[in-house]
């Protein structure tokens, strides 16, 4: 696995390189399973798999977050090299925003970023737009692998992709969890054993949601679910469905509209999020 610093070098490695089989994997690093089922993706539909590891402070709302987000970049060094990763871009903060990291930059979201996690976490879409739009700049790759975890993400990066008509195909892969559903994430790090158990309850209260749906009004249904978290003593920030196209909230529900149930919750300070979309009953 060849290791770039330098924007200007991997940009010129690559631009050598026939970019129709180019794929690309951003992280922030801390990887897991989930991150590898990105790579593994990636590496059966393209030649060359490109990885990053940036921990973007333009996303960060909470400087706290920020400066607690778990680093293990040589034991994610190990692991890409075993994966079969070709290329890492390993950057610097200068080297991503070397115009400083003030934000001028405002892109047309469409509404999805004040909804949901952009309405608990201001300006956070705005930012992971920015290092988006930079990182494909970069890499210029034809093939983009990304979470359904991060279900709103994926909506923004993919009017990101829209708006900025870039050639490159965003490809949405499923979550990957542990034995009792607790979605894996790089802040799941942060939790104590014990904690962890206690945060399968996120899950729990989304399938249960799934398995209780029905035509109608969904209150008392969101009601139990939030209950469910609650009883495990994390706080909800919020648990909703929305539709799965636009993730406008959807209280009274048709019976037909495609939906997403979506939750975000508090175990002390670590801020966990999660996802089932219900036509798939994923
Ligand atoms: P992050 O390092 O958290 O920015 O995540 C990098 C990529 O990995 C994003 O596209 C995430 O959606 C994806 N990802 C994070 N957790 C999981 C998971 N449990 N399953 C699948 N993909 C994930």
């Amino acid at each position: 696995m060849l290791i770039f610093k330098k924007a200007a070098d991997i940009k010129d490695y690559l631009g050598k390189k026939n970019r129709e089989k180019t794929g690309f994997v951003p992280t922030m690093g801390a990887l897991h399973e989930g991150h590898l089922s990105l790579i593994e993706a990636c590496r059966r539909d393209c030649d060359i798999v490109v990885v990053s590891i940036f921990v973007n402070p333009t996303q960060f709302n909470d400087p706290r977050d920020f400066e607690k987000y778990p680093v293990t970049t040589a034991k994610d060094v190990h692991l890409l090299t075993r994966a079969g990763v070709d290329l890492l871009f390993l950057p610097d903060v200068g080297e991503v925003y070397p115009e400083g990291l003030d934000n001028s930059y405002s892109y047309d979201l469409g509404g999805l970023d004040t909804r949901l996690e952009g309405r608990s976490r201001p300006g956070h879409f705005q930012g992971v737009s920015r290092v988006m739009h930079r990182l494909l700049g970069i890499i210029d790759p034809r093939h983009l692998y990304m979470g359904q975890k991060d279900y709103q993400q994926c909506m923004v990066v993919a009017r990101l992709i829209d708006i900025l008509q870039m050639r490159v195909t965003l490809h949405v892969c499923p979550t990957l969890r542990d034995m009792g559903g607790l979605a894996l994430s790089s802040r799941n790090m942060r939790l104590t054993d014990e904690e962890r158990l206690r945060a399968r309850a996120i899950y729990a209260a989304l399938r249960s949601i799934c398995e209780e749906i029905h035509a109608g009004d969904t209150g008392d249904i969101i009601a139990r679910a939030v209950g469910m978290i609650e009883d495990a003593s994390m706080r909800v920030d919020y648990l909703t469905l929305a539709d799965a196209k636009d993730l406008t909230e959807v209280r009274t529900w048709d019976g037909k509209q495609e939906l997403v149930a979506l939750a975000a919750a508090f175990m002390g300070e670590v801020r966990l999020i999660d996802n089932l979309v219900l036509s798939t009953r994923n």
